[in-house]
Parts: structure tokens; sequence; C-alpha cells
């Protein structure tokens, strides 16, 4: 544990403390308010945006343990609010295992894409009203390195931080957590510890002592096999990997990684920020030494190409709404057929089937002697399929005479008149906009409120109440 004042500690995970500054605590309390430094980076995080989102739009939700996700056997969770988290629940764990974690008084809803994107939108226009340059990680994420911040110190860094999170709260009604030091990689962790509603400055001052405090799994781009590697030969924390000498941790880790690695543990990243320069398609091919003659041997291919384009689709962080399957013949001719899901995912199994459904026998389009898959239509949100299992077991209609045919666009599946899911949008000519809480045993519970009215009341109807209609998700935003 590193030697910090009692009463300024915080468990961030298992066992490790780290020395927090509160943020209500004035700038001029830091002994080192004056400090400066030459580049100043700022991580900006939403707290908890999924979830928050929820809380936002419904506010009934607001104080309670929302967990955003899937609600089949196989769902996870996409997001977890900090009333669900105190009881374990976490982003991508199962969420039979979330559920059973917070008990009883978990509220379930299903992620809302479309709302997600549009408040991300808002924080981003938000910080780019003020920071011309944003390099966005995610759809809730993103460095900053204005550059007015150059030598600034502290305290001015302070202000600045409590500046733009005021500006995200006003235009978005969602809190963000801002983290700041020298360098990315101090930046990160500092929102991390700044979490939830907060922030963070590291100044140079403290940040040697921090880093090598913390557990070595914390640094940047260390997985859990370089970490196991790492443990096998006692080292720990950053401090203990830092301490190595440089050759050594290169070996350990291997040439490139081990050295820029060595580099970060000791406080040097000189990475800039810089906007994304985002591929528009993400795909893998392979010209295969014989050609495919027959479906039987295609399939595999495809197969094998769309986990190849998966692992970069994973990489890139983004999801996938569009499959394109291209298909190059002996003759040198190329066939390309996309597929456009409902919403966009990451899951492989979607993705391949997906892929799958634009084979073409090649016993009728002749050999074929390169396969691809891409994906596009790529976007930061992902939005998990309610039908998963429809999306997956959907049957091939292709038609083998119409390989330039436009690409088939799959609609939502629609529900029977009269039937409710939980966490639906839907408009009552008398009470307005709501969203079902419950439905079963023939009728259904709909809290009527949006992120302007407050608290709404709840009201029950018949399965087949008339006046009740689904509605844009959107619209619980005004
Ligand atoms: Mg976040």
């Amino acid at each position: 544990m590193p030697s910090v004042p009692a009463g300024c500690r915080r468990r961030v995970g298992a066992g490790a403390y780290i020395a927090l500054v509160s943020t209500h605590v004035p700038a001029e309390a830091r002994p080192d308010a004056a400090v400066t430094a030459r580049r100043w980076v700022l991580h900006i995080d939403m707290d908890a945006f999924f979830a928050s989102a929820e809380q936002l739009t419904r506010p009934t939700l607001r104080g309670r343990p929302v967990l955003v996700g899937g609600i089949g056997q196989r769902g996870v969770v996409a997001g977890a609010s900090y009333e669900a988290r105190v009881f374990g629940a976490r982003s991508a764990m199962p969420m039979h295992q979330a559920r059973r974690l917070v008990g009883v008084s978990a509220v379930v809803v299903p992620p809302r894409g479309a709302v997600y994107s549009v408040l991300s939108g808002r924080v981003f226009d938000a910080l780019r009203s003020r920071v011309p340059v944003l390099e966005t990680l995610s759809f809730d994420e993103a460095f900053a390195e204005p550059a007015e911040l150059a030598g600034a110190s502290v305290a001015r860094v302070e202000e600045y931080c409590a500046m733009l999170r005021a500006l995200v709260l006003a235009r978005t009604g969602l809190t963000a957590s801002i983290g700041a030091g020298t360098g990315k990689q101090l930046a990160k962790i500092g929102s991390g510890l700044a979490k939830p509603d907060g922030m963070r400055v590291i100044s140079p001052a403290e940040q040697h002592a921090l880093l090598a405090g913390l557990p070595v799994r914390k640094l940047w781009g260390i997985g859990p096999v370089a970490e196991s590697r790492l443990r096998g030969l006692g080292i720990e924390t950053v401090g203990a990997f830092a301490a190595l000498p440089e050759a050594e941790a290169a070996s350990i880790l291997g040439g490139s990684v081990g050295s820029a690695l060595h580099r970060l543990a000791r406080g040097i990243d000189d990475r800039p920020v810089a906007e994304r320069a985002e591929a528009k398609q993400i795909s893998a091919e392979n010209t295969y030494e014989r050609d495919i003659v027959t479906l039987a041997d295609l399939r595999p291919a495809i197969t094998a190409m769309a986990a190849s384009a998966h692992r970069r689709l994973e990489r890139d962080g983004r999801a996938a709404r569009t499959v394109v399957l291209k298909l190059k013949k002996s003759d040198m001719s190329i066939v390309t057929r996309s597929f456009t899901l409902p919403y966009a995912t990451t899951e492989l199994s979607t993705l391949s089937a997906a892929a799958q459904r634009s084979a073409i026998d090649p016993t009728e389009l002749g050999p074929i002697r390169l396969v691809g898959v891409g994906y596009g239509g790529l976007t930061m949100v992902r939005q998990e399929s309610l039908f998963p299992e429809l999306d997956q077991a959907m049957p091939a209609d292709i038609d083998t005479d119409a390989v330039d045919a436009p690409e088939p666009v799959v609609e939502q599946p629609e529900l029977p008149v009269g039937q409710w899911l939980p966490g639906m949008d839907v408009r009552h000519p008398e009470f307005g906009h709501g969203w079902v809480q419950g439905a079963g045993y023939g009728v259904v519970t709909v809290r009527f409120e949006t992120s302007s009215t407050g608290p709404g009341p709840a009201r029950t109807f018949p399965a087949d109440e008339s006046g009740l209609s689904r509605a844009d998700p959107l619209a619980s935003l005004d």
C-alpha cells in the first residue's frame, strides 16, 4: 500500500489502495496546486453511461439498481447503475448472475441503442464546443489535450475539468468523470479514480508514487497472459515492473511491446491525442490454393473469414450492422453480397450466420478462388437483439440468379398486436409517452414519464387496450 494520508484512501479493486484528493476539497488545499506540466491530457468518461441514460429518460429508475441488457438465457449485462454495482453487478456479466447478486430490487431493461447514440452525440458536441480535437475511444469516452492547458498548473487544470464536467451535465443531464495527467495512461487512471461523478488531476509530483503502487494489470495493454507471466516472476506492481532493467522487461513480454510498457510504467507517455480516422469497413479475406467447388467447402471458408474479421472488429471496439460476403471466381470476376441486420452487433454467431446467408453454391456460381467477409455499418453503440435466436436461425433464401440484387433488409420482428415487452417505449393519447414496466396475464403496466417529466404515474391496461401503441424511444428524451 503506498503511504498516503489516512482518510485520503480509496479502495480501487482487490486489495489496492490509492491516494484520492476529493473533488470537494478546494484547489488551494492541494499542496501541489502550483505544480505545472508541459502537457496535460484529459480522459473524459461518462459514468455508467447506458444505465444513466435509462435513469435520465425514465425518472422512476433514478436511485434504483438498474441492469441494462438482454433478458434471455444468454443475456449479458451491457450496463449497470452505481446502485447495482454496490451489489457487485458489472458490465459483461451474465444477466442471471447480476440479477441474483442484486436481488428483487433489480430493474432489468433492454438496451436502447438509439437513445444512447443521441446522448453520445450530445456529449461529444458539448465537449467539442470547448475542445476542438477529441480522440474518441467509444460512445462515452474520449481523450483531449486542450492547447490552452500546455504548461498550466494543477489548480488551473482542476478548474478546466470542473468547467467541462458542468458543461456536459448542463447539455445532457448526465455526469462525466474526468482524469488528467501528463499522458494518456495517467489521464485514464485518473478518471478511474475519479468515478463516479468526480475528477482527479494527477500532478507530475505524485505520478511516480501513484503509478508504482498500482497492480501491474492496471498498465495499458497488460492482459491476463502478461499479468500471469509477471506474477510468476513475483512482479505484482507497476513499480516492481518499472524497477526492472528495460532489456529484461523486453525479454519477458516480447521486444517492442515490453519496451513500450516499461516506458509507460516509468511514467513516460508521449502518445499524441488525435482524432481517429475510422475505417468504414473491417474485413478479412483469403485466396485458396485450390478453387472451392462445393458448398460444403465454401461454408467453413466463410466461417473462418467471419471469425478472422471478427477479431479485428473486437480490436476496433465498434459494432457492425452490415455483413458483406465477397467471392472472387477463378475467372477473376467478383461477386459481393451484403446482408443488413436490424441492429449493430459484435456477436460472432450472428455476424457469421449473416455471412453464411449470402453464400452461393459454387456448383451454380462457378469455382471460387477467394473468400472475404467484411463488416460495415460500424457504430460505437451496439444493441443486443431481444431475439438473438431468431436472427441466427434466419432461413437462407439466396436467389443465385440475382447476384447483384439490392441488399436484403431485415425488419425488427413484428410483435402481434397487444403483445408488450418490458422496457418497450409506448404512447397513449391521454397519458403521453411511457414505457412498459410489466406485461402478462392479459394486462400491461405502463409508466408514463420522460426525461423532462420527473417520476410519472404507472397505469395498468388490458393488453388489447386500443389507445396504446409502440413509440419511438427518442421521444423519451424530450
Ligand atoms: Mg463510461
